[in-house]
């Protein structure tokens, strides 16, 4: 049996004249950048989303460097995320002279923690990161109401969480990446929403960001070659969102095929003694961008191998702490400071999680993982 970490084959086939026809389509029009395709597409999207505005751009990287460009921020101002992500999240904030400050994750939602995101906050804070880890909200009431005392802006990171719901104490319920002044995303062809390349986007529903961060993607231009401020040239492709505009409609279907997957493996693995299976947060709907299990006493390179033996696909999502990279870490950062994020990369691993798993595939991945940990 053939089994992919995320087939991409198999979701594009049963698309493959609506996918054929839009690429078709922006190649008759030649109209390859900033064309219709990319303006329709960020109004569904921001329709979809319930936010203000969309600014589409290359990647899910450039989305957050140009977040932090528009906040108007000074060599060595902090900001903090999470020491259990991907380097994107990190890597631009150096990148702008800004000063990384990374924080310890909760062991239940691998995102942020607050308690620890508290006692990191100085005068310096400017920004707080939080990513919406493997497709579940980070807590975003009490990270809101952190910020808010504290006047601090936030970027949610929504690269893993497109689609995700938010549900606050009061009952009212926000898009992921729509709460915060700005979300970011990335639409990288493995993402939930994916492209046939590079693609990301910026929401906001703030007016002022939005027309600073539309003028940032753009060479800092605001009037044909007039140039207010430095900019990058950041744009996402008109064939990719002519590709986006086929898939947006089908983002929930693929959330609830996710889900499907996701509870098979709930059952699967219920009450093993050796596994922790995900967290569901009362508060966030999760998307599962992953599906990330905790194993208890064994090694997670060990069933990666062992799993990968027998033909199932299986990926560490992190093997190594954020704080220990060459990188990034500097003495400030103290090894009992990120006793959860140290634990979880040497103990989570990813099953294969896409639209297409079939119930024959599933099984043969539980039993799999089964075998392999009894
Ligand atoms: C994928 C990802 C990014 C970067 O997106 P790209 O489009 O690959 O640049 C940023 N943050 C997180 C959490 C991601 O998973």
């Amino acid at each position: 049996m053939k089994i992919e970490m995320v087939d991409l084959k198999n979701q594009y086939l049963p698309m493959k004249s609506e996918i054929d026809n839009a690429i078709q389509r922006v190649i008759d029009s030649t109209n390859f950048i900033n064309g219709e395709e990319v303006k329709l597409f960020q109004e569904e999207l921001a329709d979809y989303l319930g936010v203000k505005h969309v600014i589409p751009c290359a990647n899910g990287t450039d989305a957050l460097q140009i977040a932090l460009m528009a906040l108007g921020l000074k060599p060595g101002d902090e900001v903090i995320t999470s020491d259990f992500t991907f380097a994107a999240t990190v890597e631009v904030v150096g990148l702008l002279q800004l000063k990384v400050v990374l924080v310890d994750v909760n062991p239940n939602t691998f995102c942020i923690d607050t308690e620890k995101l508290k006692k990191a906050i100085t005068p310096k804070t400017k920004v707080i990161i939080p990513v919406h880890l493997f497709g579940q909200c980070a807590n975003m009431e009490e990270i809101m109401i952190i910020a808010q005392e504290n006047n601090i802006f936030v970027i949610e990171d929504t690269a893993q969480a497109i689609g995700a719901t938010y549900t606050f104490n009061n009952g009212k319920t926000k898009k992921a990446g729509t709460i915060g002044n700005i979300g970011t995303t990335s639409f990288f062809p493995s993402k939930n929403l994916g492209c046939y390349g590079d693609g990301g986007a910026l929401f906001t529903n703030d007016n002022d960001l939005a027309a600073i961060c539309r003028s940032i993607v753009n060479h800092g231009m605001k009037v044909r070659y007039y140039y207010d401020r430095i900019g990058v040239n950041s744009r996402l492709d008109s064939i990719q969102a002519a590709i986006l505009r086929v898939k947006l409609p089908l983002l929930d279907t693929y959330a609830a095929a996710r889900n499907k997957a996701a509870s098979y493996y709930d059952i699967a693995f219920a009450n093993h003694p050796k596994l922790k299976t995900p967290f569901r947060d009362k508060k966030s709907s999760h998307v599962f961008h992953q599906y990330t299990l905790v194993g208890c006493g064994i090694n997670n390179f060990e069933i990666q191998q062992k799993l990968q033996e027998k033909g199932v696909p299986c990926m560490i999502y992190y093997p190594v702490p954020l704080h220990t990279q060459e990188a990034y870490r500097t003495i400030e950062m103290k090894e009992e400071d990120f006793e959860t994020t140290n634990a979880l990369c040497k103990s989570v691993f990813s099953l294969p999680m896409h639209t297409e798993l079939t119930e024959e595939q599933l099984k043969y991945i539980a039993e799999a993982v089964l075998k392999i940990i009894n």
